[in-house]
């Protein structure tokens, strides 16, 4: 294990324990598992919950009916559950239609879903919008049946309801919108996606204490694809106040981190993850968008656009854990999820702080020493931080952000940030938006 970065006051731990305690809930696009993880994170902070009906027509898609399950077993000829519910919700086809009755082995195996290649695991299998039914179970299970008949039984519901989800608005200064997304709909899973859930939770209560915020945030909890589309049906116009977005899933396994671009791939959120992913000094990389995965794909279609990224560790589909019984509370782990919850405050805290500035004195350089800046930087721990107040400087004319200013110098987003904040109380730099008179050249005007 190679040394990795301090995860600072990140709460790792209150992250794995929120986990451990949603983990056992039977959750799906609809229902009462749903409903009951919602109200769990609405312990933290006051969501905002929606109930919209079965039948409601959302985009191009209808709200289903609403699925419930009590039980559901495969019983051998002496009664016993071979196949148990109980155990795992992974054993049921997630949204199965009732059944029950007498089979033999032979005629339930169609209905019988395993992974051969990992034959310890159960597959998570779903059938939200056709109405079948089957069993997941391990290959050792199955291996381990003598032929004959067995009875069954999935006592579940589908019927008229409702779809569920949760947001949490924290006003800014501006109306303008970070979108942090989660979906909220997978059963026993831990990595995908109670980690992006948590990590989401966590850190919304953070950000809802701090004294000013300039971008409002927006966090949505909502079941994968059909509660993104239903959002974004019932926020369609108001939808365009999203300025920057990230979807966050499987935040908590061990694989370096992930970071999928938005469609056009050079947005803001685009540009800050990179310079923060560069900065945290773990391992990552950097992908295209592509339309599969999760809800980035509903919120960047064409008729939206919305600059929303995406944010993972081990890449959706491309690790053996991945839907399926492995991905358990051990296979995710508190130290991971730290490190997922510090690179993304510091993307949120990168894009409130990306503003574009005025130099104050910008004719010439002015005179720093006299104004105790390199006793400031001195004392500062910060060894890029005197070369960072000359580029702030430098490029601060109104038209470039900070983080232009980051890309263009190579330094560290932190130095940028102190240097700017130095500047400010030296009085050489303003917000460009608040900056009264900006020298008359700044403007573009040729008086001499
Ligand atoms: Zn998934």
């Amino acid at each position: 294990m190679t040394d990795r970065p301090e995860v600072g006051d990140a709460p790792g731990a209150e992250l794995l324990e929120l986990i451990r305690e949603l983990y056992p809930f039977c959750r799906s696009i609809t229902g009462v598992g749903l409903r009951e993880t919602l109200a769990v994170l609405g312990r933290y902070l006051p969501l905002e919950l929606h109930e919209v009906p079965s039948g409601t027509p959302v985009l191009d898609w209808v709200v289903p009916k609403e699925w419930n399950i009590r039980d559901a077993w495969i019983k051998d000829a002496a009664g016993r559950r071979v196949v148990d519910f109980r155990a795992s919700n992974l054993h049921v086809v997630n949204y199965s239609v009732p059944v029950a009755g007498r089979f033999l082995l032979s005629a339930l195996r169609p209905r019988l879903h395993t992974l051969p290649r990992q034959p310890d695991a159960i597959p998570y299998r779903t059938a939200y919008y056709e109405e079948t039914w089957g069993f997941c179970l391990s290959q050792r299970q199955l291996d381990a049946l003598p032929e004959g008949e067995y009875d069954i039984c999935i006592d579940s519901t589908l019927a008229p309801g409702a779809l569920t989800y949760g947001e949490l608005l924290l006003p800014g200064e501006s109306s303008e919108e970070i979108l942090i997304s989660a979906h909220v709909c997978h059963p026993s899973l831990c990595d995908d996606n109670l980690s992006g859930v948590a990590v989401a939770l966590l850190l919304a209560r953070e950000l809802s204490q701090l004294p000013r915020r300039r971008y409002s945030l927006r966090f949505l909890f909502a079941p994968g694809t059909i509660g993104a589309i239903t959002w974004l049906a019932r926020n369609q116009t108001s939808a365009s106040r999203i300025k920057h977005g990230l979807t966050l899933t499987c935040l908590g396994d061990g694989h370096p981190f992930t970071f999928k671009r938005t469609f056009a791939g050079n947005n803001e959120i685009d540009r800050v993850a990179a310079l923060v992913l560069k900065a945290s000094g773990y391992e990552h990389q950097s992908i295209d968008f592509f339309p599969y995965g999760y809800d980035e794909r509903q919120y960047n279609s064409p008729g939206f656009r919305l600059p929303v990224a995406s944010l993972m560790r081990g890449r959706h589909g491309q690790f053996p854990e991945y839907h399926t019984s492995l991905d358990n509370p051990s296979f995710v782990s508190a130290d991971r999820l730290a490190e997922s919850y510090r690179v993304l405050r510091d993307i949120i805290d990168a894009l409130q702080g990306n503003d574009r500035y005025v130099n104050l004195q910008p004719f010439a350089e002015p005179q720093l020493g006299k104004r105790g800046l390199y006793r400031a930087v001195g004392g500062s721990g910060l060894p890029g931080l005197q070369l960072a107040m000359l580029w702030v400087l430098s490029m601060s004319d109104g038209r470039h952000s900070l983080l232009d200013v980051a890309e263009r110098s190579g330094l560290g987003w932190a130095e940028i940030i102190m240097a700017a904040k130095l500047l400010i109380e030296h009085q050489l730099l303003a917000r460009a938006s608040e900056a009264q008179q900006p020298p008359s050249n700044l403007l573009g005007s040729t008086r001499s």
